[in-house]
């Protein structure tokens, strides 16, 4: 078994096009996963100097290590998120959610990305009686509410959506799709870098500073490869946020997946595992995601430790990861693992995805593992955003839509910190909430 991503198997990351940094552009953008090179991508299409910042290289982050889910919905449920924020800002959340696919496959398509895009549908299966049950309430309400529908799925005849029988129904919903995630950065960075957006490695950004030029009010930003002057900063560096924009780190907590692969599997048993080729997961709380790659393997990822992946968390979870899947499938007691590696998430304390402006540098973060589609539909709303904020009403722009303020449901909302302020950024209370969502998986 190799410690290492498996999707990075299968695609080459583009070389970076930055060398020299400019004295000063318009925006400065850090980090390199969806968000960041999506944002990029839109702001160099319209017309600005722009420099994506990334620590490590192309594409290092979550961006690359993923399930590959492009999911519709957010991590919580539809009535509390009708409790939190009311129908109508709710109805325009859900709405951001599945035109979130929708910009994933506009961009696959228009910049002909090879990454395997597919309407695949997902498959939510219930761990207990009581979470189908809910099933049907939820179902309805999403009709009712978002004019959406989901099929939910009894337990008689969920062998035509997977081959495990430990789970009491599904609901499936058919908008989702699956696809290489690391060759889908990847493209997204030649995009980016094709529109003229200057991409960095090895640029760790330390410190951002206030500071003027010519009469501008901007950013200095000192990196590992020296520094350049902004007019606007973008953060979008997700679950790695660290002590460079430390107002937002505060707000993220960093939580580790984990992902195995087997061997490519006989044909005739990959379709028996999962005959529509579903992007599947179950209902907990410490759940499991899992899917078949193109190449027929199972690919079963899970939050096996809380902490963010290191050799000793990663290596502890590809047994507890194999067990599970051997759980749910027995048929696969004697696939050989071949690939095991993590990644960082990243959770708001209310466990949404938040974008704007914090200590006046823009950034959009909290997907929660649902950052397939919302990373890069962030990156390009909030892209929007800075761009008319920067020019205005462009009356002239052969888009119309350029005329208006863009909307996003997620900038304004609440975006709480730790409670009583106890969170400077290192996760001290991951074990404790660890052994919480168990509970919670035991009782609810
Ligand atoms: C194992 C795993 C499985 C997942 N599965 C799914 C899934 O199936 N479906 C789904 O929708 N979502 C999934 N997610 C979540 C999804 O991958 C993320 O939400 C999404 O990739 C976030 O993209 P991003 O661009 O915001 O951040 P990232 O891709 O994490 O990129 C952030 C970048 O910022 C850089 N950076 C950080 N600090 C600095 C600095 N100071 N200077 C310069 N650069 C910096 C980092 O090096 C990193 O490359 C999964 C995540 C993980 C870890």
């Amino acid at each position: 078994m190799l410690e290492q991503n498996y999707w990075l198997t299968s695609t080459e990351m583009p070389a970076a096009n930055g060398t020299e940094f400019p004295e000063r552009v318009d925006v400065a953008v850090i980090g390199s996963g969806f968000t960041g090179l999506s944002a990029a991508r839109t702001l160099a299409q319209r017309g600005a100097n722009v420099a994506v910042l990334e620590s490590e290289t192309i594409g290092w982050g979550a961006s690359s290590r993923n399930g590959g889910m492009v999911l519709t919905g957010m991590k919580l449920g539809v009535n509390q998120l009708i409790s939190m924020y009311g129908r109508e800002r709710t109805q325009q959340m859900y709405a951001a959610s599945l035109a979130s696919i929708d910009c994933v496959e506009q961009i696959v398509r228009d910049e002909a990305i090879d990454c395997d895009f597919a309407r695949c549908g997902h498959l939510e299966v219930a761990c207990k009686q009581k979470h189908f049950d809910d099933y049907a309430r939820q179902a309805e309400v999403i009709a009712r509410e978002f004019n959406h529908t989901l099929r939910v799925v009894e337990k008689n005849d969920l062998s035509s959506e997977i081959g495990s029988t430990i789970y009491y129904g599904g609901m499936v919903d058919e908008i989702s799709a699956g696809c290489n995630p690391a060759r889908y950065v990847a493209g997204l960075a030649r995009a980016a870098m094709n529109a003229g957006a200057l991409v960095f490695e090895h640029a760790r950004v330390q410190t951002v500073e206030r500071e003027s030029h010519n009469a501008n009010a901007g950013w200095k930003l000192s990196t590992s490869r020296g520094s350049l002057w902004a007019h606007d900063v973008f953060v979008a560096t997700s679950g790695y946020t660290g002590r460079a924009t430390p107002a937002l780190q505060r707000k993220i907590i960093p939580i580790g997946s984990f992902i195995i692969t087997t061997e490519i599997l006989p044909a005739a048993l990959a379709r028996e595992l999962s005959p529509r080729n579903r992007m599947i997961y179950d209902s907990k709380n410490y759940l499991y995601y899992y899917r078949l790659t193109p190449d027929r393997r199972m690919l079963f990822g899970g939050r096996a430790a809380f902490f963010p992946e290191n050799d000793q968390t990663i290596r502890q979870s590809a047994e507890i990861l194999r067990r599970g899947m051997i759980d749910v499938y027995p048929q696969l007691a004697d696939a050989k693992v071949d690939y095991v590696w993590g990644g960082t998430l990243d959770f708001a304390f209310d466990i949404m995805p938040h974008a704007g402006q914090l200590d006046g540098m823009y950034y959009a973060v909290g997907y929660a593992g649902h950052g397939v589609a919302m990373a890069t539909y962030q990156g390009q709303k909030v892209a929007e955003l800075i761009a008319f904020e920067r020019n205005g009403e462009d009356h002239n722009a052969s888009d119309p839509t350029r005329n208006a303020k863009p909307e996003n449901p997620f900038v304004g909302i609440p975006f709480p910190g730790a409670p009583l302020g106890l969170y400077n950024g290192t996760p001290w209370f991951l074990p404790l909430a660890g052994a919480w969502y168990k509970f919670l998986d035991w009782v609810s």
